[in-house]
């Protein structure tokens, strides 16, 4: 048949399930697709699906959804396929965070340079990378010709993994970039006049493009340091009410000045352990909660994907409520639905999309995923290319970050006890072998970790 076919995989999640749901609804190209939500938790599945049914009827929506529990009924014969699904859940990553920091590594063992991201799960990612390895093998079986949307995390590692072991077409994504659009409004830049381009790695991208009007957009950065910095950080200390407003925090302007360009969204909260060593640094770096990546950003965020799950759940069971007034019906702003629609109609835009670099930036192998912006129509995604990065940035931030990214895949790959002892022996937080010892055998004994122990032993 004709009709396009959308698996969702982790469709509970409590990030993407509504945005997702709600761009298809909207979208004309995908009016009579099939979209099946799949997802372990039962729960979690009929509330989407209620939400998704709800939400159709309302605004006369004719997309056909389904549910199942089935990862291949979701995947079998689908056009596309979008990877949302975290294995083991937040409160799994806590206990091993709580286990590490009893042996001394301050939010956790995966907490490393360049990567201070909560739930970005590299080297104790172990059932993140077998799930995102079965969905790709499932793809490769049943669906050879479907495209492979990653959203979910590490979205780095995950694209580098699949690109190389699989034939799957995949392309991860994410959010993060949209941080240039908070700088544009600090900066009171016209935003339309603006334009921008981010490179690097997931996590790790810079503004290597900034052009205000066709004016250089960085010397309204540095006349923002000159005369505006202070003032703002003052009142941003006072006043800011999310652990994520960090696009211009002094770790923000703190990078741009070491490294030369500005990191854009989710790099401002990596960098190196200058920024991270505790919660007093963070707190210096990146304000008042030290950042969404401290003790306390990191349990505002868990809580409030807590409330939204409940806002769903209270939305949906409240009868006589439309649907449209807690989520109105227009885009989220995500781009996955906006590249199947331009994959559907053949309508090329640009993306920012995680796919392997084959040449696009120089100094970065071809095998390895990069971030950048590239054109996407119904043949695929076609890559540019881009001048190299500052030396600097390559030599202290793109290598090191491949680095820890070649080792967390070598040690999903090839297992023993080994890799873990390479990864905890490099970290500044290691003061002796036996720390690194007693840390992985602690890890290895968590009850939920059986599998990974044989994996690691
Ligand atoms: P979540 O726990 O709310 O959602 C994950 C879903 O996956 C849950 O519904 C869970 O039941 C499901 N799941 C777990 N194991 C599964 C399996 N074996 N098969 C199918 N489904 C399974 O998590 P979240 O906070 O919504 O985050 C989801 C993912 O998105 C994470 O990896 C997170 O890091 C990532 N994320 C990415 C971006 C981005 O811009 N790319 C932004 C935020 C979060």
């Amino acid at each position: 048949s004709s009709r396009i076919k959308i698996g969702i995989i982790g469709a509970g999640s409590a990030v993407w399930s509504i945005p997702v749901l709600i761009d298809i609804m909207l979208k004309k190209s995908l009016a009579n697709a099939d979209v099946y939500l799949m997802d372990i938790d039962l729960d979690r599945l009929k509330l989407v699906y209620g939400f998704a049914k709800r939400y159709a009827e309302e605004i006369h929506s004719t997309v056909n959804f389904h549910t199942t529990t089935d990862r291949v009924e979701a995947i079998k014969d689908a056009d596309f396929v979008i990877n949302s699904a975290m294995a083991m859940g937040h409160s799994y990553y806590e206990r091993m965070r709580e286990i590490s920091e009893k042996h001394g590594y301050y939010r956790g063992i995966n907490s490393v340079e360049w990567n201070m991201v909560s739930d970005y799960h590299t080297i104790w990612g172990y059932y993140q990378f077998k799930l995102a390895m079965s969905i790709a093998r499932d793809i490769e079986e049943y669906a050879p010709n479907a495209w492979l949307f990653d959203v979910a995390n590490p979205v780095f590692e995950l694209a580098t993994l699949i690109s190389r072991k699989t034939k799957v077409k995949i392309i991860g994504l994410c959010h993060g970039h949209m941080g240039i659009k908070n700088v544009i409004r600090e900066l009171k830049l016209p935003q339309d006049k603006v334009e921008a381009e981010m490179i690097g790695f997931n996590h790790v991208i810079w503004l290597t493009k900034f052009k205000v009007d066709g004016e250089d957009g960085y010397k309204f950065l540095d006349k923002w340091i000159v005369t505006e910095a202070e003032k703002y950080w003052k009142k941003w200390r006072e006043t800011t009410a999310n652990p994520f407003d960090i696009d211009l925090s002094p770790a923000a302007i703190d990078m741009y000045r070491n490294y030369g360009l500005l990191p854009i969204g989710d790099t401002v909260r990596g960098g190196t352990w200058k920024y991270h060593w505790n919660l007093e640094t963070k707190k210096k770096w990146y304000g008042p909660y030290g950042g969404p990546d401290s003790e306390i950003g990191w349990a505002m965020y868990i809580a409030y994907l807590k409330m939204r799950l409940y806002e769903i759940y209270k939305a949906i069971t409240n009868a006589s409520r439309p649907l449209t007034l807690l989520f109105p019906p227009k885009p989220s702003g995500e781009q996955v639905i906006e590249i199947i629609d331009s994959m559907v109609t053949g309508t090329p835009r640009t993306f920012q999309v995680n796919v392997l670099n084959n040449g696009s930036i120089p100094g970065i192998p071809d095998n390895v995923a990069v971030e950048m912006p590239a054109v996407i129509d119904d043949k695929g995604v076609h890559r540019k290319t881009f001048s190299p990065l500052p030396s600097k940035i390559q030599k202290y931030v793109i290598y090191p970050r491949m680095m820890r990214m070649e080792w967390a895949l070598e040690a999903f790959l090839e297992g023993g006890r080994d890799k873990l002892f390479e990864w905890l022996i490099y970290d500044p937080r290691t003061k002796s072998t036996r720390q690194v010892e007693e840390t992985i055998d602690d890890l290895l004994k968590m009850p939920g970790n059986e599998e990974m122990a044989k994996h690691y032993s």
